[in-house]
C-alpha cells in the first residue's frame, strides 16, 4: 500500500507515495492524536466535501489542536489531489496528527501535519457478499460513554476498539461486527451506522455515543423524502429478533444490506433496495452531465 503510484498532499505539498513518510516518534503514533475523514468521489464530485472538512475541523478541535489549514483549503487540497491522481470514483482520506517534538502524554507544542490521499477503492464490503447481505458478530467490546471519550471527534484513538471487533469478526469467517454502547443498548458496526426495518417502518439507535454519520443524516433524509417513517430510539439487542431488515450506513460501506446479526437473520427488502438505489442516485446527483 505504501509503494502506489502518484502523489500524496503533505503538509501543502505533494510528495511522491512512497516519501509520504512521518517521523516514528510522532505522537499521533504514540497517543493516537490523530483525526481523520473518510469520503468518496462520484464521477469527480467529492460527495458532502464541505462538510467532511467541517468534521475534521471540529474532531481536531476536540483534540485541543487546530489544523494549520482553513476548511476552504482543505476542500481545495482534496480536488487537487483528486485531479492529480486521475481519479473520478476513489476514496480520500483527509487526516491530521501532533508530529513528534515532545514525546511524552503532553504535546502542547508539537507541529500539526496534515495529510490527503486518494486512491481507487470500489467496494467496501466484497460486492458478491454486499447484495446478499453480509454477516455480523456481536462485538466483545463496547462504545464508551460520552464521559469516557469525545464520540463526536472522528478521531484514531476510538478505533482501537473497532479494529479488535473487526479482526475477531473476520477470524470468526463475519465480515464486521455490531457493537453494543456501554450501557447495553444497540450502537453501529465497526465503521458505519446501523438501521432496521419492521413493518414497513426504519429503526435506528439515537446517536448518543457514537458518529453521527453524514451518510446515516443523508439516508434519513432519503428515507423521509420517500414518505418512510424513520424512528431513533433506544434499540435492545433482545429486539434483533423482531427486525425484519437490517442496513449499514457509512461512506466507504454506502449502503449494505445485513443478513445476519449473530443469531438473527434478515432478508435484504424492498425498503433496504430503496435506500441503496436511492443513496447512489443522490450521491451521483453532483456529477456534471456528459456532453
Ligand atoms: N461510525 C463509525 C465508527 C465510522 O467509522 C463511520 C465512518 N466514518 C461511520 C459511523 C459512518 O460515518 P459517515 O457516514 O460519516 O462516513
Amino acid at each position: 500500500f505504501d509503494q502506489r503510484d502518484g502523489d500524496i498532499w503533505m503538509d501543502g505539498e505533494f510528495v511522491p507515495w512512497a516519501d509520504a513518510k512521518l517521523h516514528v516518534l510522532s505522537h499521533g503514533l504514540h497517543y493516537a492524536s490523530c483525526v481523520f475523514e473518510g469520503e468518496r468521489a462520484y464521477e469527480g464530485v467529492i460527495f458532502k466535501s464541505a462538510e467532511h472538512t467541517t468534521r475534521l475541523h471540529a474532531s481536531a478541535s476536540v483534540l485541543g489542536f487546530k489544523i494549520p489549514f482553513t476548511e476552504a483549503e482543505i476542500n481545495a487540497a482534496k480536488e487537487a489531489v483528486l485531479k492529480r491522481q486521475g481519479l473520478t470514483n476513489a476514496y480520500i482520506r483527509a487526516f491530521a496528527w501532533r508530529g513528534s517534538e515532545m514525546m511524552g502524554v503532553s504535546a502542547q507544542h508539537n507541529t500539526i501535519h496534515t495529510a490527503i490521499a486518494a486512491w481507487d477503492w470500489p467496494s467496501y464490503f466484497k460486492p458478491e457478499e454486499r447484495l446478499k447481505g453480509i454477516r455480523l458478530d456481536m462485538a466483545e467490546y463496547r462504545r464508551p460513554d460520552p464521559k469516557t471519550a469525545p464520540f463526536k471527534a472522528k478521531a484514531a484513538g476510538l478505533y482501537m476498539i473497532c479494529t479488535l471487533s473487526k479482526h475477531a469478526a473476520e477470524a470468526k469467517g463475519y465480515a464486521d461486527a455490531l457493537m453494543l454502547d456501554y450501557r447495553g443498548q444497540v450502537a453501529e458496526a465497526t465503521g458505519a451506522n446501523v438501521f432496521f426495518v419492521k413493518d414497513g417502518k426504519i429503526h435506528t439507535p439515537t446517536p448518543d455515543c457514537f458518529l453521527d454519520g453524514i451518510t446515516r443524516r443523508t439516508v434519513i433524509g432519503l428515507a423521509r423524502d420517500k414518505g418512510l417513517e424513520v424512528i431513533e430510539r433506544v434499540i435492545m439487542p433482545e429486539e434483533l429478533a423482531s427486525f425484519e431488515q437490517c442496513f449499514l450506513t457509512g461512506t466507504a460501506a454506502e449502503v449494505t444490506p445485513v443478513s445476519e446479526v449473530g443469531p438473527y437473520s434478515f432478508q435484504v427488502g424492498e425498503i433496504t433496495k430503496t435506500l441503496m438505489e436511492a443513496y447512489d442516485a443522490k450521491v451521483r446527483a453532483g456529477a456534471p452531465v456528459a456532453a
